[in-house]
């Protein structure tokens, strides 16, 4: 009985042993199975997340290797088209954004789901206020709501120009064109807006100035013609009155010739078909040069011509052209100062605001003791054909486009005019050059 309980116990025990080993084994073998799974389940829900950067161990022989190898490569697959997608996305977004013209989309619900930066700037609110919302909210452009209305229902392109005052006045053109959606029965809506407030105001600008050329043209032709005609008349036996018929007939001659070379100058200048020559300019020859063919001019009014420059005064510039300027201003100088006055011309430099001096200047003053321009008139001499007084203007040979020619020549050279007169005593224009052309 005794060796009996012991076989039992020893039985036992061994029987427990055998369990515990046999458990470990299998937990070991079941572990082997699992994991594996388990971490590609966990790599498939973040791939599901969009994270296809995930990556499971795949370098066994067995099947679940071989699934671990494909649950890879199917990563990689979709990352790369991922990033493919995203550039593609980004690529758009970025012509979206730096595209002149304004693009808004709006779906067939009315929502506003495009709203790009031109967009922005040229409407005036931003894209995080717009997108999402109805159209039906653009308070501050009626007109433009009720176009987009309009091309919703109607389901064809308008194409319209309409001036809105919200964030500033401006001249828009906006094509809307009805869009489907691939899949969607509904049409939604694009709508593209340019600015062509310039483009307008130029081409205002320029049927005026055609208006302008041919008024200025008719007066000295008429004159002309009518001086010519009653020479014809008969005129022509009296001597004297030939005599100054004949002289009138010459000025305006002389008259049209100034004004259309001052035209042909001034659409030369605008249309850049002429090329600068820039090159160093010493402003002591220069001015002493300029100086010498305005003398006689001067003489003939008993008009006293100073000039004065800081010695070795150099400068980049357009000999030509800068001598153009200074002619334009020195004529309009004795022109406008009565006999006996004094013009003077001074050039100076003027130091940089930054330690380094880069930003320093050439300033050139030309001073009269004229008559002066009204404080009025001051924001306007510059424009073509303007005149203070044009009856003193014609007297005097001018043809209004003096100004806007030094004016355009200066912007050629990156440089401002500005004008200081008081009536009675006199006029400074003032400009100032930069040292070197960039
Ligand atoms: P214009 O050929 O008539 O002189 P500009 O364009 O040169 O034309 O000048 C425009 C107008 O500005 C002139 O008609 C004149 O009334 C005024 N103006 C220009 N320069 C002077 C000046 N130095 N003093 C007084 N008025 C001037």
């Amino acid at each position: 009985e005794r060796s009996l309980s012991k076989m039992w116990v020893a039985l036992v025990l061994g029987l427990l042993l055998l369990f515990v080993l046999a458990a470990g084994v299998s937990y070991r073998v079941a572990l082997g199975v699992t994991r594996p799974l388990e971490r590609m389940t966990g790599a498939a829900k973040r791939m599901a997340d969009m994270d296809y950067e995930i990556r499971v161990p795949d370098d066994g022989k067995d099947e679940v290797s071989e699934l671990a190898r494909a649950l890879n490569a199917m990563a990689e697959s979709l990352q790369g088209q991922m990033a493919v997608i995203r550039r593609n996305g980004m690529r758009l977004q970025s012509v979206l954004d730096n595209m002149p013209s304004g693009v808004v989309m709006i779906d067939p619900a009315g929502n506003v789901t495009l709203y790009n930066s031109s967009a922005e700037w040229l409407l005036g609110s931003s894209a995080k206020e717009r997108v999402g919302r109805s159209f039906t909210e653009f308070k501050q452009h009626y007109e433009l709501s009720q176009l987009i209305r309009q091309a919703l229902d109607s389901r064809e392109p308008l194409h319209e120009e309409l001036t809105v005052y919200f964030p500033e006045e401006r001249l828009l053109e906006l094509n809307l064109v009805p869009m489907r959606m691939s899949g969607e029965e509904e049409t939604g809506l694009l709508i593209v807006l340019q600015d062509v407030t310039a483009i307008r105001r130029l081409e205002r600008m320029r049927s005026e100035f055609v208006a302008n050329v041919s008024h200025e043209l008719k007066t000295p032709v008429a004159a002309v013609k009518g001086f010519a005609e009653t020479l014809m008349a008969g005129a022509v036996n009296d001597p004297e009155t030939a005599q100054s018929f004949l002289k009138i007939i010459h000025d305006e001659s002389e008259r049209l010739n100034r004004l259309i070379g001052d035209i042909l100058e001034l659409s030369k200048i605008e249309s850049r078909r002429s090329t600068q020559q820039f090159s160093p300019v010493d402003l002591n020859a220069f001015l002493e040069r300029t100086m010498e063919f305005m003398k006689t001019e001067a003489a003939k009014k008993n008009i006293e011509l100073q000039w004065e420059a800081d010695p070795e005064l150099f400068l980049e510039a357009d000999e030509d052209r800068l001598g153009q300027i200074l002619l334009n201003l020195l004529q309009n100088g004795i022109n406008y100062t009565p006999d006996g006055g004094k013009v003077k011309v001074r050039a100076e430099y003027v130091a940089g605001e930054g330690a380094d001096d880069v930003d320093g200047k050439i300033r050139i003053t030309v001073s009269d003791t004229g008559i002066g321009i009204p404080k009025k008139d001051l924001p306007r001499i510059f424009e073509r054909f303007y005149r203070v007084d044009k009856a003193r203007s014609r007297s005097s040979g001018g043809t209004g486009l003096g100004l806007s020619i030094v004016k355009h020549l200066i912007d050629m050279h990156h440089g401002t005019i500005r004008v200081e007169s008081t009536v009675g005593v006199g006029s400074h224009f003032i400009i100032e050059l930069p040292l070197l052309q960039p």
